[in-house]
């Protein structure tokens, strides 16, 4: 009878277990956990606090015992696998409870640890009202201060995904929610754009966003918290989440001669085994090969800790056959009304690597734009400037996000191109799309911009040397121009654009813009067969440069400036038909 041990049991560890069992029998399987729970849904942490899951038990996928008991696994919760002695193939566990230590013995290891909250190196975090947020404990503290407390105001240090589901969440509860970012937006993961448009919005709810900013130093005065920022103003607070990122939780592996990376992320192959053939690892504690990017990074997601366990588990019983094929990156969050997902490379990542690419942004609907209430959305594409393969996406909603995420995600996997995102069959009747969806329209404009039917340019390159001389056009209605127009610019409308090309010099690049891209994309058209030979469409039209420059305007967040409704940023109408 063979003897495996997982180390971990939520999501890598939990679903390694349970896929052992079902390929195995006979097998010995204990899972040790540190914590009290096991199988639980971290991802739901931030809703529970917010009081949109009002059940704590809903948390549970599994309790210990109904777990160990359909999988005949020996579930040791609050026990910590303290080292490994790979040699003689053994670990040495505590047991929370009792504080006795012990070894136990094993044909092959899963480790599964996950990954801990960072703490910034500033005096004070160890006070009270002070929280990070990674498991059911902290949850249950957390949930416990709201209760006895019923705190006013809250502060969350770090604007990643977790930081911004508990921006929302605690807006719910508090009159006053504040986020500090040390980064140039919020979620920084996402390109500047989109994050502007990101960031308009919860601001728009009325939080009081600090970018750029880092604490310096947390302290109590009687009941307040004050958090000092490194330009000296002082945030007066009852509560504070830190968020600021998370490392591979495996300090405990530093001497147990598995490969680790500078992180500290263990190393593993395409079976997902460690420097070790006896050691398999999973989840937010590995890297693994980012499918575009070509490089092992980190995932820190559910879905692919999860799908690791599967494969581990079949290569322990089967033998090493299944490879994992790597993460796109495909993550999704809510941000209060919106929906924001990024998936495989960002713009800024395909910089940093020196990766070739084109970008192109469309505004459209999610829907039908005569059925009620078709929402806007917006697609950032990314694609190799030849083959057109498809490098990533970034997208922005209210409706809609997430399957159009997914899909670019599987074509990622399966190195599709701009002309299958054009091509593909979606499914569609007006409440959930458009005869042509969105992402086929994404697909259009990129394959038009290959195929050299129009130039695009995105609204980094306003501000380049080779532009400067360039005569920009706005090519919208003399209503829309009354909410402002891009410095510089002359004023056409589009229907009166053949008649008016005298007014256009021939000498000079002409820089088109509209609301969304599609007039401007029509005006190109015109004017290159008019002559006009050096044509550029601005990617995303006035709609995306407003996002950036409605952001640096608001930029001030000392003055207490909260923007109020959003329907600025999300005007009616314009879908894109072309
Ligand atoms: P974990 O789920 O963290 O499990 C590791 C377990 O190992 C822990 O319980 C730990 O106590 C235990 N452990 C560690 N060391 C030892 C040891 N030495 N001995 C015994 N036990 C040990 N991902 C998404 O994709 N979508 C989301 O919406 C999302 N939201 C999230 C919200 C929050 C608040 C958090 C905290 C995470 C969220 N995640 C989300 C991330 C997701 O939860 C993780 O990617 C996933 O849980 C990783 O699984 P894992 O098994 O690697 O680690």
């Amino acid at each position: 009878m063979k003897k495996y041990l997982i180390v971990g049991g939520v999501a890598g560890g939990a679903s390694t277990a349970a896929r052992l069992r079902r390929n195995d029998e006979s097998a010995e399987i204990i899972l040790f956990e540190r914590g009290k729970y096991i199988s639980y849904a971290n991802c739901g942490l931030p809703y529970y606090l917010g009081g949109v899951i009002k059940d704590r038990k809903k948390l549970f996928v599994q309790t210990a015992g109904e777990f160990g008991k359909r999988f005949k696994i020996d579930v040791r919760t609050r026990n910590e696998v303290l080292s490994i002695d790979p040699l003689e193939k053994k670990v040495r566990v505590k047991n929370l409870e009792t504080w006795n230590e012990y070894e136990e013995s094993y044909d092959k290891l899963v480790l599964s640890p996950g990954a801990k909250p960072i703490l910034p190196p500033v005096p004070g975090t160890d006070l009270p009202g002070i929280f990070l947020l990674r498991n059911v404990e902290d949850t249950d503290q957390i949930k416990h201060f709201l209760e006895k407390k019923k705190p006013r105001r809250a502060l969350v240090i770090g604007a990643g995904f977790i930081g911004i589901e508990m921006v929302e969440n605690l807006h719910n509860i508090c009159s006053e929610v504040s986020l500090v970012e040390m980064a140039d937006r919020v979620l920084p993961f996402f390109d500047l754009e989109m994050a502007a448009a990101l960031y308009r919005h919860i601001k728009s709810h009325g939080v009081q966003v600090y970018l750029q900013q880092r604490i310096t130093n947390l302290a109590r005065e009687n009941e307040e918290i004050i958090a000092t920022l490194d330009n000296g103003k002082n945030i007066k607070t009852d509560l504070v989440i830190i968020a600021a990122g998370i490392r591979p939780d495996t300090a405990w592996l530093q001497n147990s001669g598995l490969a680790l990376t500078p992180n500290g992320s263990i190393m593993v192959n395409d079976f997902l085994l460690t420097n070790d053939e006896n050691i398999y690892a999973v989840g937010d504690a590995i890297q693994t090969k980012h499918q575009i990017l070509r490089q092992d990074m980190n995932a820190y997601l559910a879905g692919p800790a999860s799908k690791q366990g599967r494969i581990v588990a079949d290569n322990i019983i089967y033998g090493n056959k299944r490879r994992y094929c790597g993460v796109t990156g495909n993550a999704i969050l809510k941000v209060f009304d919106l929906t924001a997902g990024i998936v495989g490379a960002s713009e800024q990542q395909l910089k940093k690597h020196q990766l070739p690419y084109r970008v192109s942004v469309i505004h459209t609907a999610s829907n039908a734009g005569y059925y009620p209430d078709a929402l806007p959305l917006t697609i950032k594409l990314l694609f190799t400037p030849d083959t057109g393969n498809i490098l990533g996406a970034q997208i922005i909603g209210f409706r809609g996000v997430d399957k159009r995420l997914d899909v670019v995600s599987a074509f990622i996997q399966l190195q599709g191109t701009v002309f299958d995102l054009a091509e593909f069959e979606h499914s569609y009747a007006p409440p959930y799309s458009s005869a042509r969806d969105p992402l086929t329209i994404a697909g259009f404009v990129a394959e038009n911009m290959i195929g050299e039917r129009f130039r695009s340019i995105d609204w980094t390159d306003l501000d380049k040397e080779e532009f400067r001389q360039a005569q920009i056009l706005d090519v919208r209605t003399d209503e829309e121009i009354k909410s402002g127009m891009i410095k510089g610019s002359i004023h056409i409308p589009l229907d009166d654009l053949r008649d008016r090309l005298k007014e256009l010099p021939a000498d000079k690049d002409i820089i088109v813009y509209c609301r969304a891209g599609l007039r401007g994309y029509l005006a190109c058209r015109l004017l290159t067969q008019n002559g006009f030979e050096r044509v550029y469409n601005l990617s995303g039209g006035y709609k995306t440069y407003q996002f950036i420059h409605e952001a640096k305007e608001t930029e001030d967040v000392f003055t207490e400036d909260v923007v109020h409704p959003d329907d600025q940023l999300y005007p009616e109408g314009d879908s894109y038909l072309t």
